[in-house]
């Protein structure tokens, strides 16, 4: 497919989640390993067994740079675990994501209205950032967006858009990269939105649990960081980052690029 490298991430899930054993999200797999109550603890990952087989990877394709990572979900409600994990682990790339709200895990459109689900992920995104320095990456800041229900009629992010650029500066604050996730549906306000934040720095995640989804719609999401300004690095494997001194006002807020020579400066070195 022309790949030039690839980072896998495997999840690293510790919140239990509550298992449906009825209505169009139940799944039998998952409701057999739950507890009488519903109560699903996600397995350990098996870190040797995952680091020998992208050891295999490697053997079997030595052209593709294949990097180790891991997806640490609610790292900040998790912390001990987290650093024992990546202590042990010494992974290229960590994502640090959201899968589960404190109201209900998974996020369950049925427990809260619509918007409300969204609004409350996106608050809890800066309490990830702030509780836990574990992870470099933001994983899906848009990952209640891809099961938004239809009953609550067509999506519109502009009715999201201070609580996205809220959370999209704390992260900007802490320095760290914002992952644009291809699973769902993409909006390129979120990505013009992170570089007005004074965001600096962007990946790629396809999210493939499928070999078939790897690098879906990268082109598309590349044209998309490309239109807001973000250029790639020199290796495959770097971040695609927004050249030029980002200047921060007062307020917090950033106000551009300092001058197009620095900018042209940084595009070159
Ligand atoms: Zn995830």
């Amino acid at each position: 497919m022309g790949l030039p490298a690839v980072a896998f991430t495997e999840h690293a899930d510790y919140t239990p989640w509550t298992v449906l054993d009825s209505g169009p999200d139940a799944d039998e797999h998952l409701t057999a390993l739950a507890t009488a109550e519903g109560s699903l603890t996600p397995p350990e990952l098996d870190l040797d067994g995952y680091l020998e087989c992208l050891q295999r990877c490697r053997d079997q394709f030595p052209d593709l740079h294949i990097i180790s990572g891991v997806e640490l979900g609610e790292p900040h409600w998790h912390g001990t675990a987290a650093a024992r994990l990546l202590h042990a682990g010494q992974f290229d790339r960590v994502l640090g994501s959201l899968h589960c709200l404190p109201f209900g895990q998974p996020i369950l459109y049925q427990h809260r209205p619509a918007g409300d689900v969204v609004r409350e992920y996106l608050a809890e995104i800066p309490r990830l950032i702030e509780g836990s320095d574990a992870f470099s990456v933001l994983a899906h800041i848009d990952y209640p967006l891809r099961c938004w229900p239809a009953g609550a009629g067509p999506f519109d992010i502009s009715g999201f858009q201070g609580e996205f650029r809220h959370a999209l500066r704390a992260l900007a604050r802490s320095g760290r990269a914002l992952e644009i996730n291809t699973s769902g549906p993409l909006h390129p306000e979120i990505v013009r939105w992170w570089r007005e934040a004074g965001g600096r720095a962007v990946t790629f995640g396809s999210d493939a649990h499928d070999p078939t989804r790897i690098a879906f719609r990268f082109a598309e999401a590349a044209a998309m960081a490309d239109a807001s300004g973000f250029r790639p690095g020199r290796h495959h494997c770097d971040y695609w980052r927004y050249p030029g001194h980002v200047h921060f006002r007062k307020d917090g807020r950033n106000a551009g690029p300092i001058s197009s020579d620095v900018r042209s400066q940084h595009a070159a070195g």
